[in-house]
């Protein structure tokens, strides 16, 4: 009898490595501790039988206290904004040190493979799209509450017959790595449920290596097919390199990957035809769920031409483009 392999997140957990009490060690002590850790995962990622190094602390201890470290000048994603959120200070994403969340409960609302699924809305976000579905949620900091990691924990122990999947959403995820590290480790061994990153896609380098051998599905969001409309819908630079690096990280890691693509009015063929254009020419194995559910929330009412949900046409057009593409869609 083949036995099911262990999520990614629970390997993670169970490799070992012979070094000392992370709490101990310096910053470059924890990275090149992460660094050996990385080289191991990605020998024998598959399983860790005749892993060596059986004593110690967890690869993901040292993830965790390397996240925490880094807090003091974050990295976490593409911002790169170098700010000591112990210190309160904050950058792009508005958060400091604290986890925030907007809520946290079973949620049907996510892909058929996906749901139900255990959803952890993160507040705050590496960018700023003006027609932001979530954006009370999102923006308001002040509306959410501090994440006790452990709490969330044993609230997934609990609960553990009625999800499918445990999914990090917001907002977006990325801000929140140490948060992530802390509710893997509290996690009880008996919760298996894949671990899905909910995201923009906006990892640092260094924050794609963290996230190695902890997400178990990688769900980005592709929000637009150029940098200009990027930069003007969302205020995010450099968008389609950041989006593009992301995307080929996690399919290296050989994480399960599905991609979002929202259709929005207007942006049809500057942006959703060669967001299809690039998966089914880049990415031929990865799932697509296109989302026609676009309204003009947040700053979108305003503004003209996106101040309406999409037309008959537009969505006829883009269901050819589908098919003539090929694409592997899901819903
Ligand atoms: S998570 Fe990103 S946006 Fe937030 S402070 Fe860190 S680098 Fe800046």
């Amino acid at each position: 009898m083949t036995q099911t392999p262990l999520p990614v997140r629970t390997r993670s957990k169970a490799m070992l490595l012979s070094c000392s009490d992370p709490a101990t060690l310096s910053l470059k002590e924890l990275r090149y501790w992460h660094d050996k850790g990385l080289k191991i995962w990605r020998k024998q990622v598959p399983d860790l039988a005749g892993f060596s190094e059986q004593s110690g602390f967890s690869w993901l201890d040292i993830k965790l206290e390397l996240a925490r470290r880094l807090l003091a000048s974050c990295n976490f994603c593409v911002h790169n904004c170098r700010v000591n959120r112990l210190n309160g200070e904050t950058g792009y994403c508005r958060l400091d040190a604290q986890p925030r969340i907007s809520g946290s409960y079973l949620h049907w609302g996510e892909e058929a493979p996906l749901s139900p699924t255990w959803a952890v809305f993160f507040s705050g976000c590496t960018m700023h799209c003006l027609y932001c579905h979530n954006w009370r949620e999102t923006f308001d900091l002040a509306a959410g509450a501090v994440l006790n990691p452990e709490d969330l924990a044993n609230t997934l122990l609990k609960q553990k017959s009625r999800y499918r999947t445990i999914s990090l959403i917001g907002g977006t995820p990325e801000p929140q790595l140490h948060a992530i590290f802390e509710l893997a480790l509290a996690l009880d061994p008996s919760v298996t449920a894949p671990l899905v990153f909910n995201s923009n896609a906006t990892l640092s380098a260094e924050g794609l290596d963290l996230m190695e051998g902890v997400a178990d599905i990688y769900l980005p969001d592709f929000k637009h097919g150029n940098d200009s409309c990027a930069w003007k819908l969302t205020k995010i630079s450099d968008y389609l390199n950041t989006f593009c690096n992301n995307l080929n990280a996690y399919v290296q890691q050989g994480a399960a990957v599905l991609v979002r693509h929202l259709v929005v009015p207007g942006h049809l063929e500057c942006c959703t035809r060669p967001v299809l254009e690039m998966l089914a020419k880049d990415y031929p194995g990865v799932a697509v769920n296109i989302m026609h559910q676009y309204r003009p929330m947040y700053k979108a009412a305003d503004r003209p031409g996106l101040d309406r949900v999409l037309d008959r046409d537009e969505r006829e057009q883009v269901a050819l483009w589908v098919k003539e593409l090929k694409l592997r869609t899901v819903a």
